[in-house]
């Protein structure tokens, strides 16, 4: 028999993804990428961290430009899995380096004051705001804001951290000396109706897909649940063309994702993350191409998956302790997300998806879902 002369040339190098951060989302990236016959590399300063253990990792601070450039000699492509990345400890990556999402919208993204000028700039509805660096700029704002108002650092802030509700005179001075010290912004308090984010991707070429909208659910600032889809075809077409705007805007490849206060049928932007989204863990068993899966496929310009939806799904964080697997498994369409972190109170631990046919089943399907506080 004559040896077929394809088998016989080396296999295709496997392309390596280099990931800054090693969080949950790290994680769910690599699980996503492996199917692809990628590698991936963490940078972290952790070496338990969720996305070290399904990878290889350097150690090292987050800010390091040595580690970081260190990162980017071992692999193909380099993105992160965490916004607060400060762009100067970048400046060692090679030209030539392919890094998405790009800086532009990592920096963007980094200093509410920069998040709040681009929604102006590409015509986004965002609440009414004032920068304050004192104690009379917060007593200014404060009149131009009305009561009541939410007092932000402008940078590193997260999940609800440093921030401060406003309801009263009597509530500035506490709220300025919690805070106080760095950049602030004063933000007018929206009562909204509910919170909804859109997640989307886009690859160098230029093609783009949407995620539906998924409605959320947040206490104490945290994430717990998400539902989707949040089915308003007004709304999904209308957030569509904000995303659409801010993806061209800054020639993005990657996922993005904007969270938007509803009121009186209105989207008002809240926030973008540059980056794979809480909001979207529901994609991994609820869409055809999970937001993790179309990242990966986005940073290799490689075709983007289909984003629609396979039922109704539902995401319940779990917060500070994960519930037994067994409880999640035992309710059909249930699958458990554990991201193998050490437990402490008012830690993102693990997530749930549940994924049904119809919303009634997915609503009957979700009272008294572990995890998920009444
Ligand atoms: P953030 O860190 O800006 O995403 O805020 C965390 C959560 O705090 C949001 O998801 C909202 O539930 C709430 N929040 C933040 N800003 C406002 C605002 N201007 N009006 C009402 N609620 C807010």
């Amino acid at each position: 028999m004559t040896p077929n002369p394809a088998s016989a040339s080396p296999a295709p190098k496997q392309k390596t993804i280099g990931i800054i951060g090693a969080g949950q989302l790290g994680r769910m990236l690599a699980l996503a990428g492996y199917p692809l016959g990628l590698r991936f590399v963490f940078l972290d300063k952790r070496a338990d961290a969720p996305g070290a253990q399904v990878g290889g990792i350097i150690l090292g601070e987050l800010n390091d430009a040595q580690k970081i450039a260190e990162l980017a000699a071992q692999v193909d492509v380099l993105t992160y899995d965490v916004e607060n990345v400060p762009v100067a400890a970048l400046g060692d990556i090679p030209k030539h380096k392919t890094f998405f999402p790009p800086v532009a919208a990592l920096a963007a993204g980094q200093d509410r004051l920069s998040e709040k000028q681009l929604f102006q700039k590409l015509k986004i509805p965002t609440a009414k705001y004032r920068t304050v660096d004192s104690m009379p700029d917060l007593e200014q704002a404060i009149q131009a804001i009305g009561y009541p108002a939410v007092l932000k650092t402008r940078q590193l802030g997260y999940d609800g951290r440093g921030q401060r509700l406003i309801r009263s005179p009597a509530e500035l001075g506490s709220a300025f000396n919690a805070l106080g010290g760095v950049p602030l912004l004063l933000e007018q308090f929206i009562e909204f109706e509910r919170e909804v984010s859109l997640i989307a991707v886009r690859n160098p070429r230029g093609d783009m897909r949407f995620y539906p909208l998924s409605e959320n659910r947040h206490s104490d600032g945290i994430l717990r649940l998400s539902l989707a889809p949040y089915a308003d075809r007004k709304l999904q077409a209308r957030a569509q063309l904000y995303l659409k705007r801010i993806l061209q805007h800054f020639d993005y490849a990657g996922v993005l994702t904007v969270e938007f206060f509803v009121k009186n049928g209105q989207l008002i932007a809240n926030e973008t993350a540059p980056r794979v989204h809480n909001s979207g863990h529901w994609t991994i068993e609820g869409v055809v191409t999970s937001q993790f899966e179309n990242h990966i496929r986005a940073i290799l310009d490689l075709p983007l998956g289909d984003t629609s939806t396979i039922g109704h799904s539902a995401m319940v964080n779990f917060i500070g302790q994960m519930p037994a697997v067994a409880d999640v498994l035992e309710i059909p369409g249930a699958h458990y997300h554990d991201y193998g972190k050490q437990p402490r109170p008012g830690r993102k631990l693990g997530h749930a998806t549940l994924v049904c046919k119809t919303r009634k089943e997915l609503m009957s399907r979700l009272q008294n879902f572990p995890g998920l506080d009444a």
